[in-house]
């Protein structure tokens, strides 16, 4: 009750005010602004499809991918890009809880045994202080009670995935994680915070495959339309 007091509940997205004991953490204005995905959606990568779409998966998930399903609650777009970038260049991490919440409710009732998150440069962790995508890793792990693990690296250098082609982001995303040192096994699920053509996933969850894992889920707190990037 106290601790309400001095840090009375706010909006995720725009930070306004709440009434006291405000659930879920978002006002009624930023609510409505999030763009969740809804059906038809592809049933492994989660990327919304058109309906006269006869697959269940879209066409790059019919090629295979890596991982057995990724579990995207929303659209990189209005309100969740502004979450997403507000945490990304205004060091707010406590918004990585709502995110990872979200994550979970598309979970169901999944358990991994473990999570895993995609690791970022020295250099970006340096300049934010933080990796938000372990820290979306983090409140995920503490939702479902399943130890958060680093078991990839970022390579020496720093190479921004921004404003390449999907060719480009895939042979860029190749040369940019190295497998970590450990042997891993059982069921994994890597953290992302943001998706675009999902060539990183794809590399990671290869990378934990030949590290040893049984299984590897994906969870990412949005996915950038198609057409959009
Ligand atoms: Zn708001
Ligand atoms: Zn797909």
């Amino acid at each position: 009750m106290i601790l309400s007091f001095l840090f009375p509940p706010r909006c995720a997205v725009c930070r306004k005010l709440l009434p006291y004991g405000s659930k879920p953490e978002l006002c009624d204005d930023c609510g409505r602004d999030l763009p969740r995905i809804s059906d038809p959606r592809c049933q492994i990568c989660g990327r919304p499809m058109d309906s006269e779409f006869a697959m269940p998966w879209c066409q790059t998930c019919s090629k295979g991918r890596p991982f057995e399903k990724c579990f995207v609650p929303f659209l990189y777009d209005r309100g969740v890009r502004r979450l997403i970038s507000n945490m990304k260049y205004y060091g707010q991490p406590s918004k990585a809880r709502f995110l990872a919440g979200e994550i979970a409710r598309e979970m169901g009732g999944f358990r991994p045994d473990a999570i895993t998150f995609v690791p970022q440069s020295s250099a970006t962790d340096r300049v934010r202080g933080y990796n938000q995508t372990r820290l979306i890793a983090k409140e995920l792990g503490r939702l479902l009670d399943v130890p958060v693990r680093p078991a990839l690296r970022h390579s020496p250098g720093d190479r921004h995935q921004v404003g390449l082609s999907s060719s480009e982001r895939r042979k860029n995303a190749r040369g940019m994680y190295l497998p970590g040192k450990k042997r891993l096994s059982g069921t994994w699920l890597l953290v992302d915070d943001v998706t675009t053509t999902g060539s990183t996933l794809d590399v990671c969850c290869r990378l934990l495959k030949a590290m040893g894992c049984d299984r590897v889920y994906a969870a990412t707190a949005a996915i950038r339309d198609g057409k959009k990037f």
